[in-house]
């Protein structure tokens, strides 16, 4: 499979699978059905598309199951545009990141 990349300029937050940043209905899945303790990227489909291939700079949570880059595997009702919300495994580390405007790069299938 091929894959062209771009740089795209977005605001970055970070969450995690909680109750807090994913409702009382958290269920611990992505809308992608993936399991959301691994790490993942929630993005807006109009912009990325679900399945893109993400380097992030700065997120390593040192565990990675892709290698360096991350899954766009969820979305969220806040994450319109050029925003992405990057998962982490729990709360104190998805605070940590806090809210930057980041530069990533977006791996997408020809
Ligand atoms: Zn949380």
């Amino acid at each position: 499979m091929e894959y062209e990349s771009r740089l795209v300029q977005v605001v970055s937050t970070g969450y995690c699978p909680c109750s807090i940043c994913c409702g009382k209905d958290a269920d611990g899945k992505t809308c992608t059905g993936r399991d959301a303790y691994l790490e993942g990227v929630a993005v807006d489909p109009s912009i990325i598309a679900l399945g893109s291939r993400i380097d992030i700079p700065g997120y390593n949570r040192g565990s990675n199951s892709n290698g360096s880059w991350i899954l766009a595997d969820d979305v969220g009702g806040a994450i319109k545009g050029h925003r992405i919300d990057v998962r982490f495994k729990t709360h104190g580390e998805a605070k940590k990141w806090g809210k930057k405007k980041i530069k990533i790069r977006v791996w997408t299938k020809k």
